[in-house]
């Protein structure tokens, strides 16, 4: 069976995908082909960190591998955390990079964001990237227990709730990254015929 590396440590996100991909790919993560380094994410956009990491796999493996990189993107503040994300209040904690943002937009009216994640194939040596985006807004206070990062503030269009105050399953069927990995899947699989 072909072999696929998903350039990510989180055996979590691999098992999902491995799932999804039984029969037509083998899917490896960074621990089981014993890749160990840090890979730098040191580009200015999402697609561009997701391509650094998937070139360094395809690159020092010889393997065909994809990698995604996901943030939130708020319309007033110029589209930042953005690649911040992880980071925003220069650590990373969750509770401070959620403050941040709502202190940033204290009296703003514009209330505007969404989270996006690109992903980043590499397969015989061609490039393809895939895109899933969500909209919502910015709430005034956190609220909600589940998920992490900007969950509890970041309310999607058409809900009135927040990601955090809905179950993952709910979450992992709307969100930005459930949205790319379908475009990932269905593109593998209809090359896999
Ligand atoms: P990653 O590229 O998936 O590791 O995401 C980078 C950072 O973006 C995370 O550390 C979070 O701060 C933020 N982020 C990405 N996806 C989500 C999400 O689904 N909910 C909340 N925060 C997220």
């Amino acid at each position: 069976m072909r072999q696929l590396v998903f350039a990510t440590n989180n055996q979590h996100k691999t098992n999902e995908v491995r799932t999804l991909l039984a029969g037509q790919y083998e899917v490896l993560n960074l621990t089981d082909i014993g890749c160990t380094t840090d890979i730098p994410e040191t580009a200015d956009s999402f697609a561009g960190n997701a391509e650094l990491k998937s070139s360094f796999v395809a690159e020092n493996f010889k393997l065909d591998c994809f990698a995604d990189d996901s943030g939130l993107e708020v319309e007033a503040l110029n589209n930042e955390p953005g690649i911040y994300s992880a980071r925003y209040a220069g650590g990373r904690s969750d509770e401070a990079n959620l403050n941040l943002v709502l202190q940033k937009l204290e009296g703003v009216q514009n209330r505007k964001a969404r989270f996006k994640t690109v992903v980043s194939l590499i397969r015989d040596g061609e490039k393809f990237l895939f895109e899933g985006t969500i909209a919502g807004t910015i709430r005034e206070k956190p609220t909600g227990g589940n998920g992490f990062g900007y969950d509890p503030i970041f309310q999607p269009d058409g809900y009135d709730c927040t990601f955090a105050e809905m179950d993952m399953a709910e979450k992992n069927q709307i969100s930005h990254r459930a949205i790319a990995m379908r475009k990932l899947i269905a593109f593998l699989k209809e090359e896999a015929v």
